[in-house]
């Protein structure tokens, strides 16, 4: 059974050790979330695949700029003026709502009280740079990441003497002072982005918009998400943003429906333009193959690492009654602990046994692994499944005799005996990531 209900996921990554609500002894900090153990592995995982994806092509190289950048930035950008949501309030209940998202124009959601006029509110936080806060001293916590690369467009193509087309890739953290953040890590104020820029000469932009659709599409499936619940969505007129020419979204069905994952868009040379006129520098590429000089248009792919990572947890829950489990299956390269150790029982010499597995295993292949002694094996079996372990290697009196161990798989429940001297062998093949 798949997951039909976003709090599902909520407790059971509280339970588990993947996220925590940020600063829960004081109440909690609306909309902050702290990874833990478990989610913090996931995250690396998640972001770990997305760089190799990226920057192992050979013409895609990386970046990481800094979060507080020039405020000049943010007007060349556009975010000062433009980067604002329609602020409502209700009347009665006070509460505030973007006025896009509101179904039954001019009625409150929460109440069906009388909305105020729509406000303009721009989502970029503020803070002061230096000990005096005045307006010379304003600086924005970056609401993307993409900003830095554009600024850094000819850093990086002197330096790494790269020929268009090439990319550009970031993961950093952004962020917005969203008006309604919500369902868990969907919609947050302070989240992380990674991001790609391509640069390409200005012609080839629908040709290299085609090609990075299918290729993000591809690398979702490839994560081992089921294909039915993605989908495109084309931004139609009035929802293009004011850079973009064409701009799609990658759509995940989440339990709250079909929401946004990732944008690609066709920014054109909008961002590499308003910032040659802004800053006075010439940041025109130099074709030597042509020997012309252009402004290079740019595709971008945008995903938020965040809403990767939960799309991954609820593509991965199943509910598992017959036989009384929840299991997160993931593919076995998203799985934050990749092999448990299981002695029987907690006894003597089967534990020490045991622990002599785990360290060789530990020498012999780069898995993580935990070692876990407390409860029934049943109780142990389950306790991994629901943190998604592929493999569960149970250590028995037999194996005291006839060194071979049972190694159990997370999805067929299927048992094989395995010899301990073959263990590792067996193991790198399995997980062979
Ligand atoms: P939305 O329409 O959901 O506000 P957006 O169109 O403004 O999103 P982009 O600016 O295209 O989003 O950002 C690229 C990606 O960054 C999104 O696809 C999403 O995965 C992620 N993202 C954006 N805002 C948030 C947020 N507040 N919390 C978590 N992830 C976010």
């Amino acid at each position: 059974m798949p997951v039909d209900d976003l709090s599902k996921i909520v407790s059971l990554c509280k339970r588990r050790g993947f996220i925590f609500q940020s600063s829960e002894v004081y109440g909690g900090l609306n909309s902050c979330w702290d990874y833990g153990p478990l989610g913090a592995e996931l995250k690396r995982n998640v972001k770990d695949l997305w760089w190799s994806e990226m920057t192992r092509r050979g013409n895609i190289v990386g970046l990481d700029a800094s979060i507080l950048m020039h405020p000049k930035v943010w007007e060349a950008s556009g975010h000062v003026e433009n980067f604002t949501d329609p602020l409502v309030d209700c009347k009665k209940c006070k509460q505030r709502f973007r006025e896009d998202k509101v179904e039954v124009k001019g009625k409150c959601p929460a109440c069906g009280g009388e909305l105020t006029e729509a406000r303009s509110f721009n989502l970029m936080f503020k803070t002061f740079m230096g000990p005096i806060e005045d307006s010379a001293s304003v600086v924005y916590l970056r609401p993307e990441t993409a900003q830095g690369i554009y600024v850094n467009f000819l850093n990086v193509q002197g330096s790494m003497r790269q020929k268009l087309p090439f990319g550009i890739a970031q993961i950093g953290k952004a962020f917005r002072n969203e008006i309604t953040p919500g369902n868990f890590i969907f919609r947050t104020r302070e989240f992380e982005q990674m991001e790609m820029q391509f640069f390409v000469k200005p012609g080839e932009d629908e040709k290299w918009m085609e090609y990075w659709k299918e290729q993000r599409m591809a690398y979702y499936v490839g994560l081992g998400i089921d294909a039915n619940k993605l989908r495109f969505h084309q931004h139609v007129k009035g929802e293009l943003a004011h850079y973009a020419k064409d701009a799609y979204d990658i759509e995940y069905e989440f339990p709250i429906g079909w929401q946004e994952m990732e944008g690609i868009h066709n920014r054109t040379d909008f961002d590499l333009k308003r910032h040659m006129h802004t800053s006075g520098k010439n940041l025109m590429y130099n074709d030597e193959v042509t020997n012309e000089k252009y402004i290079p248009y740019i595709i971008e792919t945008s995903a938020g690492c965040d809403r990767s990572l939960l799309a991954v947890l609820c593509d991965a829950y199943r509910e598992d009654p017959a036989n009384e489990r929840t299991v997160l299956s993931f593919s076995y390269k998203l799985a934050p602990i990749k092999l448990a150790i299981l002695p029987l029982m907690k006894k003597e010499p089967l534990e020490g046994y045991a622990r002599e597995i785990y360290d060789t295993l530990f020498k012999s292949t780069k898995y993580n692994m935990q070692y876990d002694v407390t409860g029934s094996i049943g109780k142990r079996y389950r306790r991994q499944d629901e943190i998604g372990t592929p493999l569960c290697v149970t250590v028995d009196f037999d194996s005291l005799e006839d060194k071979a161990v049972t190694v159990r798989e997370r999805d067929s429940m299927a048992q094989e005996r395995i010899s301990v001297e073959n263990l590792p062998s067996y193991i790198n093949q399995k997980l062979g990531i």
